[in-house]
């Protein structure tokens, strides 16, 4: 009996090795001869991507991006043959895809591409047939026919997109925890999985990095309402539903702590106090399409003042530089980099009826001898950058501090 179509996505832990990638192809055989039709994203074995970004880094420090996208795409050709490859073993017929031959049409900016497009006609053809489809996560195509990627995590993007465009009843995301934790349970063992969470909040996790979900892919699957299930590919528990919205009998006031450890903090000195310099400042980094998260400007004396900002370490070499040369031109003093720093996060959509958070966060890390450098706060979130030798240990006392694990 025909039950409809279900996309999975399984991430590169869930594929690291030939045993796991026969484990895989059990689980999506099971689906398909329970009556489902399946849609299945995969991502690079392993780590492959990170050795992937490694070896390019070996040949030139500033890869062309283009020619980084050509080289990344391979890890996740790999993993979608080898899985076709297990899924015929057992009986069942499958076909494998890039993420061009998929129908994944994006823009040109390479390494953080955007899907524009998504034509499933051949996808549709091949599940007519009966077969099982499996698609490179994390690439796509321009229209001029140059492979593209989405941004690290980008499979997670590739299964939401294809979950849309396909009505699919289910997006499963399989990874190698058993759902979204109240904190990184590599860092808190006492952290607990959440049964429920909604949109805004998972975007906030993610955006401050909890790395178990693409940033990206929630905004996506927020705009166009597609349920989520973050799941283990080693158990068959549930995980956690990703929804628009979640009833609970008492209000939360924090959800979850995050870890950051992808930032950098730049800071230029004796910035002169007149209009228009931050404007010069952040023109140029956004124009070479740096974002620019955190921005502090200190108060000024004697007509000059600091002004630090925090943007990617993937970004930091160029930020460097082009910091250096306006502050040369508007007559700042130096410009210093900072890679040891961390930003440690609360999450919560019961913030915005909520006092006290920020100065429970604040009191901890000051319990905690650990320095605030800057403080940035949202809705339903406040961050604090820290030196990163605290990290863990901050993380440990914010979650005990707001009862996550009970
Ligand atoms: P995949 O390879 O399946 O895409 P990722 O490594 O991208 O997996 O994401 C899973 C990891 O995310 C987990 O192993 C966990 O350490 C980390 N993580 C960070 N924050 C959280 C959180 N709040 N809940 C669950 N996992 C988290
Ligand atoms: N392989 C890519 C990465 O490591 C995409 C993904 O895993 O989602 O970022
Ligand atoms: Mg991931």
């Amino acid at each position: 009996m025909k039950k409809g179509l279900i996309v999975q996505k399984f991430g590169g832990s869930s594929v690291a090795n030939v045993e796991r990638i026969k484990n895989v192809a059990k689980r999506v055989a099971g689906y398909k001869k329970s009556g489902y039709d399946l849609v299945v994203v995969v991502s690079a074995l392993g780590d492959t991507t990170d050795e992937l970004i490694e070896l390019a880094h070996k040949v030139i420090l500033e890869p062309p991006e283009r020619e980084m996208d050509m080289l990344l795409s391979t890890g996740e050709q790999i993993s979608v043959s080898l899985l076709a490859m297990a899924i015929y073993k057992l009986g069942f017929e499958a076909v494998s895809f890039t993420g061009a031959q998929g129908g994944i049409i994006t823009d040109t900016s390479h390494t953080k591409a955007r899907i524009i497009e998504i034509n499933t006609d051949k996808i549709k053809k091949e599940l007519r047939k009966g077969r099982i489809v499996i698609v490179a996560g994390f690439q796509g195509a321009t229209l001029n026919q140059d492979i593209t990627t989405l941004g690290r995590g980008g499979s997670d993007l590739t299964a939401v997109a294809l979950a849309k465009e396909l009505r699919a009843d289910e997006c499963q995301i399989y990874t190698d925890v058993d759902g979204i934790y109240t904190a990184d349970p590599r860092i808190e063992p006492k952290a607990k999985k959440i049964d429920f969470i909604t949109y805004d909040e998972m975007l906030e996790m993610a955006s401050l990095g909890a790395q178990v979900m693409q940033a990206r892919s929630i905004e996506v699957a927020k705009k166009f309402n597609v349920p989520i299930h973050v799941r283990s590919s080693f158990s068959r528990l549930c995980g956690t539903m990703i929804l628009k919205e979640v009833k609970r009998m008492e209000e939360v006031v924090v959800s979850g702590v995050t870890l950051n450890k992808n930032e950098a903090k730049i800071t230029v000195c004796n910035v002169p106090d007149r209009p228009g310099v931050a404007a010069r400042i952040f023109k140029d980094l956004s124009g070479s399409g740096i974002n620019v998260d955190m921005i502090v400007q200190n108060v000024s004396h004697l007509r000059q003042t600091d002004i630090s900002f925090t943007v990617s370490k993937a970004d930091v070499l160029r930020a460097i530089k082009l910091t250096r040369s306006v502050a040369k031109s508007i007559g700042a003093g130096e410009v210093l980099e900072d890679q040891d720093i961390v930003r440690v996060s609360v999450v919560g959509v019961g913030m915005k009826s909520h006092h006290g958070v920020a100065a429970a966060m604040f009191g901890v890390l000051a319990k905690n001898k650990t320095n605030i450098e800057m403080i940035s706060t949202s809705d339903i979130s406040i961050s604090c950058i820290i030196q990163r030798k605290f990290a863990e240990s901050a993380v440990r006392a914010l979650h005990e501090k707001f009862k996550l694990a009970k």
